[in-house]
């Protein structure tokens, strides 16, 4: 069997080597990778900076793919030497490996610029996984960051190291951020853009020197100015990496020459990835190297035939919340070129389109992409597009840009990262019998670069693939584009911590009463109240500690924990009654005294007159005495109710509450999921515990898997109907002792920084009306 060496475990390497296996594989395969990490997914890099990616969910090939292809995998070797006539390569480890066919995938070395005293502590560049590692590592809350470049790269490292809570300047040599995607108009929308979440942008500087005595403190431009930095990332481009060509003799201009069939000048040298140079390009993106990949793979099994002709390139700035797309030609000024253009300050969207002969040649998306697809399908078609000018700016005003999968071409791109086209996922659902997403990415790699051709899979595979179950996910309103967990997720790894920051990065930076609310409960469940609160995103009720009625009057439910009261009061009560007019005063199926028809403005009087806390009867809060003296002032992702009884009769109804706890000859069943109102439904048993203390613990457990898990707005017999009492008790009460104590300990701090809703208004109060609070610590001493 021939031997095929493979030099070079990145992106285009691998991809290549698929593909040569998709053809009989006649070669005994060798990869050597001076990184010592199986095949990843490089560009999702700026994920796991940005917290939004682990390093496990960025592997492309784990090391079972290699044994299962009978691969020889030498990873942490680097390849020093190349002997094209003896046909040997030569490791830095000393091994001398012999080749029939050699491949050379080394990709590309970061560029650095000439700056003085570049190779201080503290300086770094963001090309692999180590250096990704070295990053989070220093980054730190507080910490200056200088970012020197502007483009693509550089702006995705700026957002990763700010996100790890940097103080982030991004230094650029141009006078317009990435000028090679954009033109001065688009860049200085993304400038405004990065601005507004907090990143600084230099324009038009050059840095000619790092600063500092052993470890950087800061760097310095040309004409002497500087500013202070305690970390730097030169992400300031890309140079093919040629050194082994060099060594084998190859042509070599500024990448590996290779010909249509991705040849090199020698005949069992090829060469693939950002280290070739085709047809006087060098690319650095990755759906070009998938293209070559693909030629390479039909020249080196003898299939010859197929040719590589270059690739239109597309890029997408992968920020969450900064959406920029720019593909094909940006010169504007060609002979016979025509712009078409539209562009929303205040809303920051900008697009231009570039015709030459009612052609697409050119585009530019910031702000708004979801017609980057639609684009990108007229430029490689090259469609004529007289029919539609009307309608060019707006094709499609859908989320997913108004595509239909069923209308595509076979030969049609789906995933423009990788390189997978409609066909290949048609093949892939018959073949071999895909049916879900992930499995689609599995045979594929559809979906798994940026992840912007998701739906369109989706939609596929919903038309193609009969055992297709969509997991329909939908966004909380249409001012923000995520689904509720994915929303969740980017709180977290965005460390955003108010409704307004939510909305100006991610959202349309207003709001409304749907989704501020909801944002405002997220963010709180997220931090454990430790958030920046906007009590202007809360519910009305919320806001005023009392229930807004149909006729605009309120309707006020003084805290009486577990219907136990005392007569004065009940005196106050009555006074209030009178003085206000209260036009009905009812006895509540939950023990509680309705005062109902108090107008808004006298709220804060009838508060301050009755020295007593809201019992919470509008919020989603709780209640029940000693489950209630736990939970109270905490939000929840719906109301919750709550009872405790000890009688065979069931007087507290604890059977048909959110929570209940039932005592029974000498034990306390804990019960959840289980309603008395729209909906009927017997609550399930969680756990059968001992003492008391037990089941509130049990009850704590439950409260707070609830308030992490359960959609906004979703009550707990929903929610435990969907998820299963299974799950539920897995995930609380028979959780190991860590998870459990986990929930605990979030609670307690939640806890912490409870507040009574009233206690946060400047209004007059009763001297009585909180001395009743107490925190969890001292109810658990
Ligand atoms: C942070 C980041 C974000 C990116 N985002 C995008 C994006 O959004 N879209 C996009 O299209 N592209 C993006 N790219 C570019 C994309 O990752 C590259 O185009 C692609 O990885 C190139 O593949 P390659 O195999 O040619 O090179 P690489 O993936 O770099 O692989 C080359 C491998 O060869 C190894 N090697 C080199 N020399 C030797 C030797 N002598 N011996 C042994 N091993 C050797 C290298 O260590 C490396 O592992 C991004 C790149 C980075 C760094």
């Amino acid at each position: 069997m021939q031997k095929l060496v493979v030099v070079g475990n990145g992106m285009a390497g691998v991809a290549c080597v698929e593909q040569i296996l998709r053809h009989s594989p006649k070669f005994q395969i060798t990869i050597f990778g001076d990184e010592t990490h199986v095949n990843y997914n490089r560009i999702l890099l700026s994920s796991v900076l940005a917290g939004e990616k682990s390093v496990d969910d960025i592997v492309l090939n784990g090391l079972d793919w290699y044994e299962k292809n009978g691969i020889d995998l030498r990873l942490g070797v680097r390849i020093v030497d190349v002997d094209p006539v003896a046909k040997t390569v030569t490791g830095d480890d000393g091994s001398v490996t012999v080749f029939d066919k050699l491949l050379l995938a080394t990709g590309s070395n970061p560029l650095i610029p000439s700056i003085e005293e570049v190779k201080k502590d503290g300086v770094f560049v963001f090309r692999n996984l180590d250096d990704t590692r070295a990053l989070l590592e220093r980054a730190r809350p507080g910490l200056k960051a200088v970012v020197i470049g502007g483009g693509l790269l550089g702006l995705e490292a700026a957002r990763g190291l700010q996100v790890q809570g940097c103080d982030v300047t991004v230094v650029h040599l141009m006078e317009t951020l990435m000028e090679r995607q954009l033109d001065p108009t688009g860049g200085s929308y993304l400038a405004s853009k990065m601005n507004q979440m907090g990143i600084t942008v230099l324009l038009g500087l050059s840095t000619t020197k790092v600063l500092g005595n052993g470890h950087v403190q800061g760097v310095e431009f040309k004409g002497g100015g500087n500013i202070p930095a305690d970390l730097v990332v030169i992400a300031a481009g890309i140079r093919p990496n040629v050194t082994l060509g060099e060594k084998a003799g190859l042509e070599i201009k500024r990448g590996i020459v290779v010909n249509d069939h991705m040849e090199t000048s020698h005949p069992d040298i090829f060469a693939v990835g950002e280290c070739v140079q085709h047809k006087g390009i060098c690319y650095g993106l990755v759906a070009p190297l998938f293209e070559q990949g693909k030629v390479l793979a039909a020249t080196i099994t003898g299939n010859k035939g197929a040719k590589y002709e270059g690739s239109v390139l597309a890029s997408k700035l992968k920020i969450m919340g900064v959406d920029v797309f720019s593909a094909g030609e940006i010169n504007d000024k060609l002979d016979g070129s025509e712009v078409i253009r539209y562009e929303d300050p205040s809303l920051g969207i900008y697009k231009k389109l570039t015709l030459k002969n009612n052609k697409l040649s050119g585009v530019i998306l910031v702000g708004e992409t979801n017609d980057g697809h639609n684009y990108m399908e007229w430029l490689r078609s090259q469609t004529d597009l007289s029919a539609m000018r009307r309608q060019l700016l707006f094709p499609d005003s859908s989320p997913d840009g108004g595509l239909d999968a069923a209308q595509m071409s076979d030969s049609e791109t789906v995933c423009g990262c990788m390189g997978v086209s409609k066909g290949t996922i048609i093949q892939a659902t018959h073949e071999t019998g895909v049916n879900t997403l992930a499995q689609l990415k599995e045979c594929t790699r559809a979906s798994t670069g940026c992840g912007s051709c998701t739906n369109l899979c989706q939609q596929l595979l919903k038309a193609v693939a009969p055992e297709f179950e969509e997991e329909v996910k939908t966004t909380i309103c249409k001012c923000i584009p995520f689904a509720e967990d994915k929303l969740r997720e980017i709180l977290k790894s965005q460390r955003l911590r108010s409704v307004q920051e939510v909305l100006e990065i991610y959202g349309n930076g207003i709001g409304c009463e749907v989704c501020k609310p909801a944002l405002s409960y997220m963010l709180d469940m997220l931090w454990c109240g430790d958030h920046d609160e906007d009590r202007s995103a809360r519910f009305i009720n919320d806001r005023v500690h009392a229930n807004i009625q149909k006729d605009g009057t309120f309707s006020v439910v003084p805290r009486i924990r577990g219907g136990v009261t005392s007569p004065d009061e009940l005196r106050r009560i009555a006074d209030v009654a009178e003085k206000y007019q209260v036009r009905m005063v009812k006895i509540t199926g939950s023990q509680r005294i309705d005062l109902l028809g108090v107008k808004k403005s006298d709220l804060p009087k009838v508060w301050a007159d009755l020295g007593m806390p809201s019992g919470q009867a509008y919020t989603k809060g709780v209640r029940g005495i000693e489950l209630e003296r736990r939970f109270e002032n905490l939000f929840t992702p719906h109301k919750l109710k709550m009872g405790a009884v000890g009688c065979p009769r069931n007087c507290a109804e604890a059977t048909v509450k959110d929570i209940g706890l039932v005592g029974q000859d000498g034990s306390w069943q804990v019960v959840v999921g289980g309603a008395a109102g729209k909906k009927v439904r017997k609550a399930d048993l969680l756990v059968t515990v001992e003492s008391t203390e037990q089941a509130l613990d049990a009850a704590a457990l439950f409260f707070q898997h609830y308030r992490e898990s359960a959609n906004y707005l979703e009550r707990t017999y929903d929610f435990v109907e969907r998820v299963g009492i299974e799950k539920v008790r897995k995930e609380t009460v028979y959780a190991t002792d860590a998870v459990k104590e986990g929930l605990r300990e979030r609670l307690r701090k939640s806890k912490a920084h409870s507040r009574d809703a009233w206690l946060e208004r400047d209004e007059p109060r009763h001297p009585t009306q909180f001395v009743q609070i107490r925190s969890l610590e001292e109810v658990l001493a």
